[in-house]
């Protein structure tokens, strides 16, 4: 029997990467990803590093979760070394903790080895800081997945109305929905918004727009991307470092 390691693979830049997962990605007998934003982390693995995709494409899971688990479970018995990559960190919408337990409950040995979430990340190489003095004193971050018309909704829209920083991930598809659903409640429609694609790696793009405008601005802009809601979003005219 082996043990499984719940790696964060990071948001994309490759250097992004901790040094335990860099290990762990050397060592590996087999590595089980998703849909990665760089591949090329993949290069690293040993000669003879068998690879398991299970991802998605376009939100259309390839592999239920529960098939997933069984996957990485057969292969631990299997292997010594069972690397499950996994984009950002693994415990923030990355159903890591699914993982584990199905793990645990099977008596199979598991790390976690957290990754940098693409939720704080990429803003940061867009020169959005998620919070700063005297502008946002915390940051929240969402799935955009949840249609915000759903009857029982298990966001706390009413508590969106303070100026803290709103970071929505999954959210692409919905971003009418989002930001109409933000205006409702009572943000002004000039509130400041960016949609940021690929962040982290070369063909990185950010729009920065309004909560009105940012749908017609953002039209086309491809996945993965997050949305970020905030007036934090205006500190980017001085803090945009990121040179392709
Ligand atoms: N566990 C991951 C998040 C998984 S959910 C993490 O911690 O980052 C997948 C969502 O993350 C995408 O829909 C998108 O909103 C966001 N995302 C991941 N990588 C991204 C990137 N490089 N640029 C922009 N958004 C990204």
């Amino acid at each position: 029997m082996g043990i499984v390691y719940l790696t964060g693979a990071g948001p994309g830049d490759i250097e992004l990467l901790t040094l335990k997962a860099h290990r762990v990605i050397l060592e590996a007998d087999v590595i089980i990803y998703d849909r990665l934003a760089n591949p090329k982390i993949l290069e690293m693995a040993k000669d003879g590093c068998e690879f398991v995709y299970v991802g998605k494409e376009d939100g259309r899971h390839t592999l239920p979760q529960d098939e997933i688990n069984e996957v990485i479970y057969q292969n631990a018995l299997k292997h010594d070394v069972v690397v499950r990559l996994k984009g950002g960190d693994p415990f923030v919408f990355g159903r890591g903790g699914e993982e584990g337990a199905y793990l645990q409950q099977r008596d199979m040995k598991f790390e976690i080895i957290p990754g940098i979430t693409s939720a704080i990340s990429v803003p940061a190489y867009a020169g959005i800081p998620v919070t700063h003095r005297g502008v946002a004193v915390s940051f929240r971050v969402i799935t955009g997945h949840e249609s915000p018309n759903k009857e029982v909704s298990q966001i706390p829209w009413e508590n969106f109305k303070s100026d803290d920083t709103i970071i929505f991930l999954m959210g692409l598809h919905n971003l009418n929905k989002i930001t109409t659903k933000l205006m409702e409640i009572g943000k002004p429609a000039n509130y400041p918004c960016a949609v940021i694609s690929k962040g982290t790696t070369p063909e990185q793009v950010v729009i920065v727009g309004t909560l009105e405008n940012i749908k017609q601005k953002a039209k086309g802009i491809p996945t993965p991307a997050l949305i970020i809601v905030g007036k934090v979003v205006e500190l980017r005219e001085q803090l945009n470092w990121f040179k392709h």
